[in-house]
């Protein structure tokens, strides 16, 4: 490999085992790995240059913005990784339309708190620590979800390096087939390097955590999910059966609801029935910054491993409830998330984007920890064994929360008329599969009209 060419024409870094920066980057949240090189790209030149690179040598070819994807995807074994953490500047492209640009390399923290400097938010995730690419890419449940839908929903327009190299810009009015497919379709169509997004007037919310007793499972997680069908949408929450993380994270049943509105009072009344699901153990429900409510997101411990699935539910029947609740809680059981949906996320047709899964009240993630070296027949055992008991009361999956990538993984993923077009468009931008570290939809040459 000519390394030293590829290093002359790269205007970011080349970055090669036994340094420094290498040892910071070969690996990611959920994965270990060695690959032969990374590069750490500065423009879209770059990507163009990294991406000719691999197949120049047939390298394996990895993209990553924050590094938190569930499948390890982000990095390889011998092949090559672009890292676009250098592609994280946060611009106001127009205040008064609320039109901001935001570098698929930002951590959404970092995201949150320059918007929050402009009275502004976008509902992302969670975490702070998780990229701006990946999340964006498949979706994004974030706090605000009922109210404003899911990240991809507040998109505008994007700009991506394909396969060829050539930088295109994305909305419904250029490359529409595109911008659809991006939607929902992870990163099988080229290398997003910016998003545009209208954000949202938003500065407060309120809400925090409230807990409860394992005990109460049952009956919380009941009153929960009846309560939640009716809650304005405002209001969105998670509830977590939480099995325990070490001495410092007991077990426990935690629900999250945030309330997004200035209005306190109508907040309050909204939350109120989150305070009545049981006998609460604390709480902390308050008015809070938006950008704050994003976690640092704890470090996976070393040589430990995610296995993380996850499926909507229509309903959080009785018998899903019943279900739960036997087989979960328990010390070394998943942690399983149970996050509303509704409001804004359905409002939008299941066929507008390529996040199909719009008409559930909720979605299930399960996230077991397993020593990181395990063999793949034991990771498959593990995710087996887990998603037994949930299976039944779940269809489809959220292709962010899975951190298996087979094929029956997609499939859940993309119901089949989502698949058939994201693999028409993948024909289009990428016939030759270039792009193949991620949930991947094989090119089909079709009509996806
Ligand atoms: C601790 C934690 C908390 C989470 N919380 C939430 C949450 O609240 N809500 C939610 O919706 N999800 C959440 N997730 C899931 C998260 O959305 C996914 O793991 C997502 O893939 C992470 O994005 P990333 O950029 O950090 O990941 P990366 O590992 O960098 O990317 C994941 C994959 O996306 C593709 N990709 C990434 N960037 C690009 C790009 N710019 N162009 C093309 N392809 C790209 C690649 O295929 C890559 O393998 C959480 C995950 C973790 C680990």
């Amino acid at each position: 490999m000519d390394i030293a060419s590829l290093t002359t024409r790269i205007a970011g870094e080349v970055i090669l085992p036994d340094t420094f920066a290498y040892t910071e980057l070969r690996s990611i949240f959920n994965q270990t790995s060695s690959p032969a090189i990374i590069v750490r790209v500065k423009n879209n030149e770059d990507i163009a240059t990294a991406i000719q690179f691999a197949q120049d040598y047939q390298l394996k070819l990895a993209v990553r913005s924050g590094g938190h994807g569930l499948t390890g995807l982000a990095t390889n074994d011998g092949g090559l990784v672009i890292d676009l953490s250098h592609l994280n500047q946060v611009e106001v492209l127009d205040p008064a339309e609320h039109l901001v640009r935001i570098g698929a390399g930002a951590k959404w923290g970092q995201a949150a708190e320059a918007l929050a400097a402009h009275g502004l938010a976008l509902s992302s995730g969670d975490t702070k620590s998780v990229g701006v690419g990946g999340l964006t890419l498949g979706g994004g449940i974030g706090w605000m979800v009922r109210k404003y839908g899911l990240t991809i929903d507040r998109l505008e327009a994007a700009e991506i390096v394909t396969a060829t190299g050539d930088t295109v810009r994305v909305s419904a009015h250029e490359h529409p087939d595109l911008f659809w497919a991006i939607r929902g379709g992870g990163g099988n169509f080229g290398v997003v390097t910016s998003f545009d997004f209208r954000a949202q007037p938003v500065q407060a919310v309120v809400g925090g955590l409230i807990t409860y007793d394992l005990t109460e499972t049952e009956s919380v997680l009941k009153k929960w999910a009846a309560f939640m069908r009716t809650a304005p949408e405002e209001l969105s929450s998670t509830l977590v059966v939480f099995s325990g993380f070490g001495p410092q994270f007991p077990p426990q049943i935690m629900v999250y609801a945030y309330y997004a509105g200035g209005d306190q009072a109508a907040a309050n009344a909204a939350i109120q029935p989150l305070l009545e699901l049981g006998a609460v153990k604390s709480q902390d429900i308050q008015k809070k910054p938006y950008h704050t409510l994003l976690e640092e997101g704890r470090v996976r411990p070393a040589g430990i491993r995610m296995v993380s699935e996850s499926g909507f539910i229509r309903t959080v029947s009785d018998d899903a409830v019943a279900a739960i609740a036997t087989h979960f809680g328990q010390p070394g059981t998943p942690i399983i998330q149970v996050r509303s949906l509704g409001g804004a996320v359905a409002r939008i047709r299941p066929h507008e984007t390529a996040f199909a899964h719009r008409d559930s009240e909720a979605v299930f993630w399960s996230v077991k920890m397993i020593p990181a070296d395990s063999a793949p027949e034991v990771v498959e055992g593990v995710r087996q064994e887990t998603w037994q008991w949930l299976k039944p009361f779940a269809s489809g999956a959220y292709v962010n929360f899975l951190s298996d990538a087979s094929d029956p993984s997609v499939a859940a993923a993309y119901p089949p008329a989502t698949y058939d077009r994201l693999a028409a468009v993948k024909a289009l931008y990428d016939p030759d599969n270039v792009f193949n570290q991620n949930h991947n939809v094989r090119p089909v040459v079709g009509n996806y009209a």
